[in-house]
């Protein structure tokens, strides 16, 4: 020990305690007079006696009356008390320069406030009496302070290398400086006057460096201290409350809501202990709150993912939808192209499409068709006796029988007003002789209706085939042949099959 404290004074500038610090130690340290004289050293401080009146006055001590003298505060909270506050304030503020640098002086005493305000917690807690609890938690770090303010660049390097490797601070420091803030926290408070209760544990309060036989309960407290101020000051928070309450139930029998309890009551004493040391406390709110707001985000982000979800699911479906009836609209509207509007038969143009490609086939694969062409008897008169309308009405049943009649491979359209055709895939003269009859039998019997009319047509028919042994050069000459065997039927008296010059009924 004795080595140690001469190589840190050699190596390290150690601050001389403020004068008012050592008036203060002196005088309790004499046990004599101690309470007026006390009493008279803090009052001679106006800024110090509005700080400890303002402790004594808060909810921190909830006490009964006003507390307006510092003489009031001394009998009310005790000399010990009293010189702790007073200590306190004195040491913060000699180490918390207002300069602008680049150690972050108010991170460090936000954070030993919280260690010391644990401390305290803790202490009373696990039902310890221990009154130095706060002012020992809240100096056991100024080693940092110290030894930053002696080798501003050096410790910036130590803070560095904390930074990338995550390594314990007192083995850096135990590198670059030959000791660490625990050693030279230590000498400080030693040289200052403090007392050994104070110092001592100060001096060795990071848990793996401890005497656990010898100081377990003080060390307890401020390695809980320690963890509690960095579950609000630092990151990995949960692991830390882990290891908090994992101490607490094991060594202090302490049940998890009580723990819980202790660890909110952290954030709220702080938050008002800072208040004292002027000190921001941002953001701080009790652990199990932002807990609570932590879950509660994770809910909402749930929520509105799964909204998310669902949403494109619907918005998937409806395109998916839609897609549908595009191209249902689509074939529709294709159809509708192909398609004769009021028989709903194929229209002409599409007919001779079909026919030119079914043609076509036809030669290639010798294959054989049949082509039906038919004309309405006499239509003319269908129109002049019964109106414009009534034809109408005629035509498009016509195309409804003529639908009914054929297979559905066989290709049916309106090939002009009352003119209509249907080609016959596979099919030789006979099987279209018996189509067209069934066409001219059905049109004959029928009886078609308009408004209250009834209205009974005819229709000629005339055939043509293309065969292997009788085959076409083209479609128009299939077309010619089946118009020429039409006009045969007509000729020959009307409600007729031509075929080939041959008239069949
Ligand atoms: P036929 O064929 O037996 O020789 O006598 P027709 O009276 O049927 O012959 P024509 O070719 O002289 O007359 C065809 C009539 O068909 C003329 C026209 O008014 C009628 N027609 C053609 N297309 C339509 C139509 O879309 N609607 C109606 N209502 N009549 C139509
Ligand atoms: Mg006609
Ligand atoms: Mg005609």
């Amino acid at each position: 020990m004795e080595n140690i404290e001469k190589q840190i004074n050699a190596e390290i500038n150690l601050p001389s305690p403020p004068a008012i610090a050592v008036r203060i130690l002196e005088a309790v340290k004499r046990e004599e007079n101690t309470f007026e004289e006390l009493a008279s050293i803090i009052s001679s401080d106006p800024a110090l006696t509005v700080r400890i009146l303002k402790v004594a006055n808060s909810s921190y001590y909830a006490l009964p009356t006003k507390v307006d003298s510092v003489q009031r505060a001394l009998a009310i909270l005790g000399v010990n008390a009293l010189k702790n506050i007073a200590l306190s304030f004195i040491i913060a503020g000699e180490l918390h320069p207002a300069s602008e640098d680049a150690f972050d002086y108010d991170r460090f005493w936000k954070m030993s406030v919280t260690a010391a305000v644990s401390a305290e917690l803790v202490a009373s807690h696990t039902g310890q009496k221990d009154e130095d609890a706060f002012v020992k938690a809240l100096l056991q770090d100024i080693g940092i302070v110290v030894m930053y303010l002696s080798k501003p660049d050096l410790y910036a390097k130590v803070l560095e290398e904390k930074r990338i490797t995550g390594k314990p601070i007192e083995t850096i420091e135990q590198t670059l400086f030959g000791c660490d803030h625990q050693q030279v926290g230590r000498l400080v408070l030693k040289q200052w006057g403090l007392p050994a209760s104070i110092y001592d544990p100060v001096g060795c309060h990071h848990y793996r460096k401890y005497d656990r036989a010898k100081h377990s309960v003080a060390n307890d407290i401020l390695l809980l201290s320690n963890l509690l101020s960095a579950c609000y000051h630092g990151i990995q928070s949960s692991a830390r409350i882990q290891r908090i309450q994992k101490i607490l139930t094991t060594r202090y029998e302490m049940d998890p809501a009580d723990i819980e309890g202790l660890i909110d009551a952290v954030a709220v004493r702080s938050i008002e202990a800072m208040s004292f040391f002027d000190i921001d406390p941002g953001e701080m709110k009790p652990f199990s709150e932002m807990l609570q707001e932590a879950n509660a985000e994770l809910g909402r982000l749930n929520i509105s993912y799964e909204h998310l979800v669902i949403e494109l699911k619907k918005a998937k479906e409806e395109a998916e939808k839609l897609a549908r009836e595009l191209q249902a609209a689509n074939v529709k509207l294709r159809d509708m192209a192909l398609r004769d509007g009021l028989t709903g038969l194929y229209n002409h143009r599409y007919f001779h499409e079909l026919l030119e490609t079914e043609v076509r086939r036809a030669i290639r694969y010798k294959r054989s068709y049949s082509l039906i062409m038919f004309d309405l008897d006499h239509f003319k008169q269908v129109n002049d006796t019964f109106g414009h309308l009534a034809g109408d009405t005629v035509l498009a049943q016509v195309g409804q029988i003529v639908s009914d009649c054929v297979r559905s491979s066989d290709l049916a359209a309106r090939y002009g007003g009352e003119e209509f055709v249907v080609l016959l895939p596979e099919t030789d003269l006979k099987g279209a002789v018996i189509l067209a009859e069934r066409l001219r039998k059905t049109i004959e019997d029928a009886v078609f209706h308009s408004s209250d009319q009834e209205i009974r047509i005819t229709i000629s028919i005339g055939i043509s085939i293309m065969t292997a042994q009788a085959p076409v050069e083209n479609k128009a000459q299939l077309l010619a042949a089946a118009d020429e065997a039409l006009y045969k039927s007509k000729r020959g008296g009307r409600n007729k099959i031509s075929f080939s010059g041959s008239a069949t009924k």
